[in-house]
């Protein structure tokens, strides 16, 4: 069985403890590959040669940068569909949406911020014609990037890409349930070039290597995504040593529909916006509200559309929902099922694990499921499920769903259908969210800022703010 290796110094390394453990391709429900279990050793090693590297990267240009990570994003282009493939085995998603979303915004990470870094600019400030004040933004030294499972080259990537463009060092740790793309990620940039110790890959659990990487003191900063959980340990970890955080976390997502919407559009959205990566989006809206009239009609041609939906074999054409990522996480989703249906809630489709036959026939896959007579406050409604289970409620007015959809402890995203453009602005004011699309979803412009409030995070990613996330800033003054 192949085993991955960590990227250390430039090279591929076995872990210190030579340790590994298994790897589950979740549409089989078999291992594949051996993962490193990297720890304390391993950890220390990376943060040395990151260091080593730091002195003579953050001295490059940003002409340099652009270079380098622009050839990174190019061999990710050109192995496109072997990457979309490592991805599709390694999480249980759809071929088709590794294809035509992770891999190539993975791409389009590289590819931005490989051109942000020739375009990042500081303020200067004259003072009253007596002296002027201008700010250096400097790269902090060795920074720590940790990513999840759901989108795993491509939220990996996000981190990664900012970090080394604003001449940074970095030392990262994919999601152990999906390290695959992030040890192809490792040749690629020996491939690239990528002067050894810039970018360095951990391979491992979060309790070993992940918390290695946040207690070390050569980091002196931490960019997560990752559960709510884990960030409040990040951050209790962190914060005493005074490190930078970015911290994105869980959400419970709210999908506002107003009766004056458009409504085919609305539906073909919806059921993306419920379904796609089988629910395991942070961005995908599982609370759904509608407004009254329009509750009949939605329930009815909604429940059609979800049930057309293929489930099977993620590597096959045609399959709209793939597997869930493991077999603990599809125990949680089952989970939440059975409690919905305790809090009251009738499952009008799915609601079961789904038999796939042939190759897949023992894999993780999930219903679709779809739940309504659940009241706003009951956990099914407030807690974090991350699978394809979606909860349907009417209401009346627009500050009654306004306090439904606000009433969870997350703030991540929204999405708000109407075509009262008032109201649009209204409800997207009033809303406790990071992100509000309106009338679409998932609609990205990397410039725009990334990230959530409440228990959804701190900090934002995106554009400028992961440059300057990723930059200490310096005030020189002169007088004259
Ligand atoms: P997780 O918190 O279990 O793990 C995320 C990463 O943190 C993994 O690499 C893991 O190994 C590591 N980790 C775990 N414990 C650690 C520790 N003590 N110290 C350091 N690292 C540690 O999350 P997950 O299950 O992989 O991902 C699902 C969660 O991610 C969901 O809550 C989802 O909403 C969230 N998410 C948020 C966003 C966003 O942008 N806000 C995007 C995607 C996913």
């Amino acid at each position: 069985m192949q085993k991955l290796l960590n990227y250390v110094g430039g090279e591929l390394v076995s872990p210190a403890s030579g340790e590994y453990f298994e790897n589950i391709d979740p549409s089989i429900g078999e291992p594949y590959s051996m993962i490193p279990d990297s720890g304390i050793e391993d950890v220390a090693l990376a943060v040395n040669a990151a260091g080593k590297a730091f002195p003579s990267w953050s001295r490059t240009s940003p002409e340099e940068r652009y270079e380098i990570l622009m050839r990174v994003s190019r061999i990710i282009e050109e192995n496109l569909e072997d990457l979309a493939r490592a991805e599709c085995i390694d999480n249980g998603k759809p071929l088709s949406l590794a294809r035509s979303v992770d891999i190539p915004r993975a791409v389009s990470n590289f590819k931005f911020y490989a051109t942000a870094a020739i375009h990042f600019a500081s303020e200067s400030h004259s003072s009253a014609g007596s002296s002027i004040n201008y700010t250096l933004r400097q790269p902090i030294g060795v920074v720590g990037c940790i990513s999840p499972w759901n989108l795993p080259l491509y939220l990996f990537t996000w981190k990664i890409s900012p970090a080394l463009a604003a001449g940074n060092c970095v030392v990262a740790k994919p999601s152990e349930v999906t390290p695959m793309t992030a040890f192809l990620l490792s040749e690629i940039c020996i491939e690239a070039g990528l002067p050894a110790g810039v970018l360095n890959i951990v391979h491992g659990t979060g309790p070993n290597a992940g918390a290695e990487i946040v207690k070390h003191p050569g980091v002196k900063a931490i960019s997560f995504t990752g559960g709510t959980a884990t960030g409040e340990w990040i951050a209790r970890e962190a914060a005493p040593k005074f490190k930078k955080l970015s911290l994105e976390l869980g959400g419970k997502n709210p999908n506002i529909i107003f009766a004056d919407c458009d409504f085919d559009e609305m539906l073909e959205t919806t059921v993306r916006s419920s379904f796609a990566n089988q629910g395991q989006i942070c961005l995908c809206g599982s609370r759904i509200f509608v407004e009254r009239p329009l509750i009949e009609q939605f329930c009815g041609e909604f429940v059609e559309r979800v049930k057309g939906l293929k489930i099977g074999d993620p590597l096959e054409t045609g399959t709209n929902v793939g597997a869930v990522v493991s077999e603990p996480h599809m125990e949680k989703v089952l989970s939440y099922v059975e409690l919905a249906k305790e809090e009251g809630g009738t499952v009008l489709t799915g609601g079961k694990r789904a038999d796939v036959n042939g190759r897949c026939s023992n894999g993780y896959f999930v219903e679709p499921t779809v739940i309504e007579g659940l009241e706003h406050d009951c956990r099914t409604n407030q807690e974090e499920i991350f699978g394809p289970v979606v909860t349907i409620q009417p209401f009346d007015e627009e500050e009654e769903v306004l306090s439904y959809a606000n009433s969870v402890r997350y703030g991540l995203s929204s999405t708000v259908w109407t075509s009262d453009l008032k109201r649009a602005h209204r409800v997207a004011e009033n809303l406790e969210a990071g992100i509000v699309w309106v009338n679409t979803w998932m609609n990205r412009d990397l410039r725009t800022p990334f990230g959530g409030v409440k228990d959804s995070g701190m900090g934002r990613e995106g554009g400028f703010e992961a440059l300057r996330f990723f930059t200490e800033e310096k005030n020189v003054c002169i007088a004259y």
